[in-house]
């Protein structure tokens, strides 16, 4: 057996990327001390997590800093508030979330009672992208947590010294048996793959993402899959023209439009494409002065800058200096929808802008490719919402905003198709990470005969 084992195996390096069966072993063994089905632990270890937050913000967001050349501000606003948030709101919910639900018995069951009990899954396994790179590993863990599980987070590997901070700090101030963090690219996640988790949690591509639902499949493990993709800005010709060049600009500047539900095209209606380009330039030429960051690596900008190349539109902007990373807020206008720029997620500064001759055509357009991560929609128009919310498919939508969705403490977070499956965030985070087991109680008395074959006066009525 171990000699088919060795020759079929891919090559490994002489040193182990990690030692994932025995950081399972030893999270199991945490997980079975049963400590963690208390709510006191869970509260604890999300109290722990707020302490980390306030007590070493300047040390996340220096690291931060480093990895993305963002802002501590930027920081605070994309990630350290939204997981302070949701803490904040788990710890006042929590208690209700995790207290079992009666069922009502049909007359036919009864006397007896039903209920159903959130119970932990187990040990699960957080993935996390880069983007942003707390929020996207921390606010996983919180619902995690909070719901009983022990947890093995595997940040990525383009933010290194955020996750080494992570790796660093995290044990100081949760339980140090039931939150293990694996440092490491696709090796170490390639490697905890291959052992049993009870969930697993990926945030990233729908490229890694069908990798790690096929590992998982393996074992038959449940996955969440926050995936990305083309989220379309729906501009009707009666919207708010200024307000939605303003809202669109901020948002695709966000992080250098490096954001999973970041704008990535805007479909506007022919009447108002001159009016909206004019002004959407301006707003983006302010956004971006107002916070540059930059792209995170050489391999990201050279690829975005690949995406100006054959797209057969007209393009404004796209300076930038591959020595800083600085890459500016670049519009395409009427692209060839066949191109890359129109096929593959941009998660960069560029924004295409096409023209549709109406709403329909819009959704038509939409409908036409993947389900989208997230859709906007600007229009002063009751009916044209119900039209596009009636006809379309995607996570989430946003009617004239964007990102804010995302903070929303009581809204699922997550994909739909192409763009992942599973959701979480406060009540939907809980569920993700508990198994809603369901309970049935009988008396043992009344027994009576008819419930057994032949089954009495029954058996006549058939
Ligand atoms: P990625 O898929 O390249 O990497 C994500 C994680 O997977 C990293 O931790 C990485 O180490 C790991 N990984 C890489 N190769 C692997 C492999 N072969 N096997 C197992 N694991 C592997 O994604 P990224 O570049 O970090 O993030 C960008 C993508 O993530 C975009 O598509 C974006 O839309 C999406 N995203 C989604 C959300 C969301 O919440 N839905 C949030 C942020 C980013």
């Amino acid at each position: 057996k171990t000699a088919t084992r060795t020759s079929t195996a891919p090559t490994r390096s002489a040193v182990p990327a990690v030692d994932a069966a025995g950081q399972v072993a030893s999270l199991r063994s945490a997980y079975r001390s049963r400590r963690t089905r208390s709510l006191t632990w869970r509260r604890a270890q999300l109290e722990g997590l707020a302490r980390l937050l306030s007590e070493r913000e300047k040390d996340l967001a220096a690291a931060v800093e480093q990895d993305l050349g963002r802002s501590a501000i930027g920081t605070f606003m994309g990630d350290v508030a939204p997981v302070r948030a949701e803490i904040r709101h788990t710890l006042k919910d929590l208690e209700r979330w995790a207290r079992p639900q009666r069922v009502a018995l049909p007359v036919t069951h009864q006397p007896g009672q039903a209920w159903t009990v959130a119970e932990p899954k187990g040990v699960v396994l957080v993935i996390g992208a880069w983007n942003f790179p707390l929020l996207l590993t921390l606010q996983p863990l919180v619902s995690a947590l909070a719901a009983g599980n022990v947890v093995l987070v595997k940040p990525s590997e383009l933010a290194p010294r955020t996750a080494q901070v992570l790796a660093d700090l995290l044990p100081k101030y949760v339980d140090p048996s039931a939150v293990v963090v694996a440092t490491g690219g696709a090796e170490v996640s390639t490697a905890l793959l291959r052992e049993k988790f009870d969930h697993v949690f990926f945030t990233g591509s729908a490229r890694v993402g069908r990798l790690v639902a096929t590992a998982a499949a393996e074992h038959l493990t449940p996955v969440t899959l926050e995936l990305g993709g083309k989220s379309p800005v729906i501009v009707a010709a009666d919207a708010d023209l200024d307000v939605a060049a303003r809202r669109i600009a901020w948002a695709k500047c966000v992080n250098s439009g490096q954001a999973c539900i970041a704008p990535d095209y805007v479909l506007v209606e022919d009447s108002v494409r001159p009016a909206f380009v004019e002004r959407l330039l301006r707003q983006l030429d302010n956004a971006w002065r107002a916070e540059p960051t930059r792209i995170v690596n050489e391999n990201h900008f050279d690829r975005l800058a690949a995406l100006l190349d054959g797209h057969g539109g007209d393009t404004t902007g796209g300076q930038r200096d591959r020595g800083t990373l600085r890459f500016a807020a670049t519009v395409v206008t009427d692209p060839d929808l066949d191109s890359p720029l129109m096929t593959e997620e941009i998660f960069g500064p560029i924004l295409p802008v096409v023209t549709v001759t109406s709403v329909d055509d819009a959704v038509e357009m939409v409908n036409s490719r993947p389900k989208p991560l997230a859709l906007y929609l600007f229009t002063e128009n009751d009916d044209t919402v119900q039209t596009v919310l009636g006809n379309t498919s995607s996570g989430s939508v946003g009617v004239n905003h964007l990102l804010y969705q995302l903070l929303v403490p009581d809204l699922p977070f997550g994909g739909v198709g192409a763009s992942g499956t599973g959701d979480y965030h406060g009540e939907h985070g809980f569920a993700t990470f508990s198994h809603r087991k369901s309970v049935l109680r009988k008396p043992t008395n009344p027994d009576p005969s008819f419930a057994y074959p032949p089954y009495g006066a029954f058996a006549t009525r058939l």
